[in-house]
């Protein structure tokens, strides 16, 4: 609950949570070494990246699998000796096209078919310099790369990974996964509700400060209604993602797993709506690079599929509904 109003200013501005050293992948994953890491990992990448000096990407979706559903993962990892050896491909690796990216948590494979489906995977630390990892290409973003920051599809072949990497032991992937993506999703939607204050308020000076056809442009057509429609959903909005966090300190994630999907699903489709309105309210200069608005739609577009896409939480929703 506190870190939710945090998160919110820091929304506001795309700098922000850069600023601040909150910016995901990175939070998600300290939270992932200081839960589960052992002594070791905290002091070689927990502690750089609390002091900002590295950044790190976590590493589970793949070109080859439809990866909303992660008991698909297929990235092979498999105990050769004192190490493990991984094979397979990586893409939208956020955070991996930095220069600073040293360290990447990967989701792989290391059971097989006798095994229950969500004991099949496990999670391993990789140092991004381990040779056989070959950054292919940054996926762009409607049209743009991101960079320096990056979402890059990796190759990796016959990675060999120390076996003492593996993340509390072989199996316990999804364990590690509910852990950090439900506080890492929750982290996106704060700032969102950030982004879309932010939107509201750069089409309230718009409105008031030009004019068309004698009058104020907040005083034409139906722009008093957009704004306090705006205004309702970002307050709906704002109260949602505050009842998802204060589940989540209550101590119980899966009692929270459902609220956390409402929010995940609300967040970006009520920022996506009122920057949408913001744009509109700025004539052509709204998609132009002479405000933040484009860039900011386009970061909310994409929370629609990162974190886990709508109908997946959707179909999360329904099943405690109907339970
Ligand atoms: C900008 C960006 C950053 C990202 N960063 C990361 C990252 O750092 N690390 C990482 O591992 N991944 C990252 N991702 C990937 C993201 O998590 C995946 O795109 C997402 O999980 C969906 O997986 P997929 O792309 O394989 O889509 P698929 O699994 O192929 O799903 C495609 C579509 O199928 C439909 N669908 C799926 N399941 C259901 C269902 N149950 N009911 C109805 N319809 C369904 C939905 O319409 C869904 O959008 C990022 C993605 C983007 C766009």
């Amino acid at each position: 609950m506190e870190y939710a109003h945090f998160a919110e200013e820091m929304g506001k501005t795309p700098l922000g949570a850069e600023v601040f050293n909150c910016s995901a992948p990175d939070t998600g994953n300290m939270e992932v070494f200081e839960r589960y890491g052992s002594a070791a990992m905290k002091e070689t990448w927990l502690k750089p990246l609390l002091e900002g000096e590295i950044r790190s990407a976590y590493l589970m979706t793949e070109p080859d699998v439809a990866s909303s559903d992660a008991t698909s993962i297929e990235m092979s990892c498999v105990r050769d000796g004192d190490d493990y050896v991984l094979n397979g491909e990586k893409y939208w690796a956020s955070g991996a096209g930095d220069p600073r990216c040293k360290v990447y948590i990967v989701m792989v494979k290391t059971g097989g078919e006798d095994d229950p489906k969500h004991q099949r995977h496990s999670m391993i630390v990789v140092d991004a310099a381990t040779p056989g990892i070959e950054i292919l290409r940054p996926m762009l973003v409607f049209g743009h790369d991101d960079a320096p920051h990056g979402h890059m599809h990796i190759r990796f072949t016959d990675v060999r990974v120390p076996a003492e990497n593996i993340l509390v032991g072989e199996g316990r992937g999804f364990e590690i996964a509910q852990g950090r993506l439900g506080p890492g999703r929750i982290h996106h939607c704060m700032r969102s509700t950030g982004q879309a204050e932010a939107a509201l308020e750069q089409m309230c000076k718009r409105a008031l400060s030009k004019e068309a056809f004698g009058k104020k442009l907040a005083q034409l057509g139906a722009n008093y209604d957009i704004i306090a429609e705006c205004r309702m959903e970002i307050e709906m909005a704002r109260l949602l993602c505050l009842k998802a966090a204060w589940m989540m300190d209550q101590g119980d994630a899966r009692a929270a797993a459902p609220w956390i999907s409402q929010i995940k699903v609300i967040a970006p489709r009520v920022s996506l709506k009122v920057i949408d309105e913001a744009m509109q309210m700025h004539g052509g200069q709204g998609i132009s690079q002479d405000t933040p608005l484009a860039a900011a739609w386009t970061a909310q577009r994409t929370l629609r599929f990162a974190d886990g896409p709508d109908a997946v939480h959707r179909r999360q929703i329904a099943r405690t509904e109907l339970k």
